[in-house]
């Protein structure tokens, strides 16, 4: 077994397989996510994390309270479940040394809110979009110059990256929003963008409704998380979520930066930090656009009922 210490962290069994099938060790993980610490700490400093774990033998699950036994320098943060109404420790990833910890936990994928921890303001937004079953990545980077151009429209700027899995991601840094008006504008976004090409896009929450067409998902705001640029999805090879510039964007091939290539290809700069714009004023009028747009888990919940009532009409007629 190949230990290893650093900053003080014991790093156990590093040439170990990290998981079921994923054909990487966990010493690959962890030189991955320590190469990449100036780049992603940045990124999870200050937020509740959510982290996504692995061990052989056993499936991923995904984690959110702080687990016991951890060292008493690791921050954390309390933070109110409502899906199991208890408080709970989040992690605070505000360091190098933490997010090696995380590592030698199996701790996989990051995800994090724009929500800092004990801030009432977002830092960004996302358009979430994710490719229909089967379909090839060129719908989703059609779909993401389509977000591009929307937001161009509404005079704002936003950096894509691959979510390392099998869509892209959006990020549109804000500032000075309540939570309710990021949301809004996200949903005018998505509704622009399905505006601007209804074939190739839709805001279709429900999927029977998408109809082979790539969903622009805008509800993943407020305390909702989205990963993190550069960290590591659980799929094999352990492809990474991966900052593309907006002119290579139609050459990006999205399971081709994984923990073992992304130091190659992404290089020593920081692309990510690089792409997303400074943070922007939403304008009024995409917000108030927006607030007219049902939250569309809501809507879906109203539809499903409606239709479960037509059925039940339908089969007593
Ligand atoms: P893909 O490209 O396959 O869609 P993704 O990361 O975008 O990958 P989504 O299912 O679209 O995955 O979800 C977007 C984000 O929402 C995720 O990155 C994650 O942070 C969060 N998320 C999604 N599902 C869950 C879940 N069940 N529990 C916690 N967070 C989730
Ligand atoms: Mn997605």
């Amino acid at each position: 077994m190949v230990d290893d210490e650093r900053d003080g962290v014991r790093l156990t069994s590093l040439d170990s397989p990290l998981g079921d099938g994923l054909g990487v060790t966990k010493g690959d993980l962890v030189d991955h996510l320590d190469a990449f610490a100036d780049r992603l700490v940045p990124l999870l400093a200050g937020r509740p994390l959510s982290v996504m774990r692995v061990r052989p033998g056993a499936a991923p699950f995904m984690q959110r309270n702080v687990p016991k036994g951890a060292p008493d320098w690791v921050a954390t943060v309390p933070v109110w479940s409502a899906s199991t109404s208890r408080q709970i420790h989040q992690v605070l990833c505000d360091d190098r040394r933490t997010l090696l910890w995380l590592g030698n936990q199996r701790a996989v994928e990051f995800h994090v809110p724009f929500l800092p921890a004990g801030a009432t303001r977002p830092t960004g937004l996302v358009l979430d979009l994710d490719p229909p079953e089967g379909a090839p990545f060129e719908v989703v980077v059609r779909t993401a110059h389509l977000v591009r151009r929307a937001l161009t429209d509404a005079g704002l700027a936003g950096a894509v990256k691959t979510s390392g899995s099998k869509g892209v991601h959006v990020v549109v840094p804000i500032r000075d929003a309540e939570p309710d008006d990021a949301a809004a504008a996200t949903r005018a976004l998505a509704a622009r963008t399905e505006r601007l090409e209804p074939e190739l896009a839709t805001t279709a929450y429900i999927k029977d409704d998408r109809h082979g067409r790539v969903f622009v998902d805008s509800t993943r705001s407020g305390t909702t998380t989205i990963v993190a640029a550069y960290s590591p999805r659980i799929r094999p090879g352990l492809p990474v979520s991966a900052p593309v510039d907006w002119a290579d964007l139609d050459d990006a091939d999205p399971g081709r930066v994984t923990v073992r290539t992304a130091g190659e290809l992404l290089g020593g700069g920081d692309l990510w930090a690089a792409e997303l714009p400074e943070p922007q004023q939403l304008p009024a009028e995409l917000v108030a656009e927006g607030h007219t747009i049902p939250v569309a888990r809501v809507a879906a919940m109203h539809e499903g009922r409606r239709r479960a009532r037509a059925r039940r009409e339908a089969g007593d007629g």
